[in-house]
């Protein structure tokens, strides 16, 4: 589907189905879970990516550009999104890929493709570089003028996208919960979902990244720079986003512990929601533990944002 405005935007986030799930450990703890499946907004531009994406779009058509380019894996949910975004939006696409073109292409980048993705592969000591004028500006004399975002969607327009989905998720709950959740790889969608609700709503990110550095300091920015733009901007030191670091599990892309494995396969056959593997799955299984930890307060009802990521599954050896 083709969407024109925010409202429209609002409109159908609104009513993406939000889905109680039960498990022993959350009963015990006497906390409600509620996971709003994003994942299901859209059939091919799907969790986050389709909230990130969509004032990218906008800012593109309106500066004039025709083409858009991005970088990402060879599983890349964001290149996956771009790709299914351009030929939607009728813009071409061009992927900077990691690494070498393998002989066979991941499922992910096959769909890109066909989707009528254009994909350059670099080598990974030069992609390290994505974020140099000089890279930049190499690719702009091979491949002519382009939008840019970065991996992952990672910028302030990203971020103004997921504050819409942190918007209608309170015209859809009418403040009825305590606390919402998401999985954080550059945080862009953290300080996003926390700038679109109520302040008084804690919006937690579970970070998927081992040595995440300077995550926090990304959010904070992020977050900042949306209060300002918003006309919202109070003392810099009131926010409502927190990151928890601990349920990584072993980091980013990594093979599952077998506890984790175990946990997915728990949680899929108790609730039937499919999760990714590198980011939703570690949210959930974050907050489930906490759950037994007695983190959340009885009596809290919590929401966790199913950021979407399924199309990643098929390259990865499910348990
Ligand atoms: C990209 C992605 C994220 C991470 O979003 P950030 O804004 O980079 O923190 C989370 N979940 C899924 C499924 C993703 O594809």
């Amino acid at each position: 589907m083709l969407i024109e405005s925010v409202e429209e935007l609002l409109d159908i986030a609104s009513r993406v189905p939000v889905q109680r799930v039960e498990l022993d450990a959350l009963v015990g703890a006497g906390i409600e879970l509620l996971v709003r499946r994003d994942d299901l907004v859209d059939p091919e531009l799907a969790g986050n990516k389709f909230y990130k994406l969509f004032f990218n779009v906008c800012d593109a058509r309106e500066q004039g550009f025709s083409l858009l380019l991005s970088f990402g894996g060879a599983y890349s949910n964001h290149l996956h999104a771009l790709a299914a975004a351009g030929r939607r939006y009728r813009f071409k696409t061009l992927g900077v890929v990691r690494g070498e073109r393998p002989a066979q292409l991941s499922p992910t980048l096959r769909d890109a493709e066909a989707w009528g993705m254009k994909l350059v592969f670099i080598g990974r000591e030069e992609y390290r570089h994505k974020n140099e004028q000089e890279l930049i500006a190499g690719l702009r004399a091979q491949y002519g003028d382009f939008y840019l975002i970065p991996e992952g969607g990672a910028n302030l327009a990203g971020a103004r996208g997921m504050q819409l989905l942190g918007q209608s998720l309170e015209r859809q709950l009418k403040g009825d919960y305590t606390a919402v959740c998401i999985a954080c790889g550059t945080g862009t969608s953290l300080a996003g979902l926390a700038a679109g609700v109520e302040l008084a709503k804690p919006a937690i990110g579970f970070s998927v990244l081992k040595g995440e550095g300077s995550l926090g300091d990304t959010v904070a920015a992020t977050y900042r720079q949306l209060q300002i733009s918003g006309g919202t901007a109070t003392s810099a030191s009131v926010t409502n986003w927190r990151l928890i670091a601990g349920f990584h599990a072993g980091g980013y892309g990594k093979r599952h512990p077998e506890y984790l494995s175990q946990f997915w396969r728990d949680f899929e056959r108790v609730t039937a929601i499919p999760l990714d593997p590198i980011y939703t799955v570690k949210m959930l299984w974050g907050i489930v533990s906490l759950a037994k930890q007695g983190y959340w307060p009885r009596g809290s009802r919590i929401v966790a944002i199913h950021s979407g990521g399924l199309q990643g599954r098929r390259g990865f050896v499910c348990p």
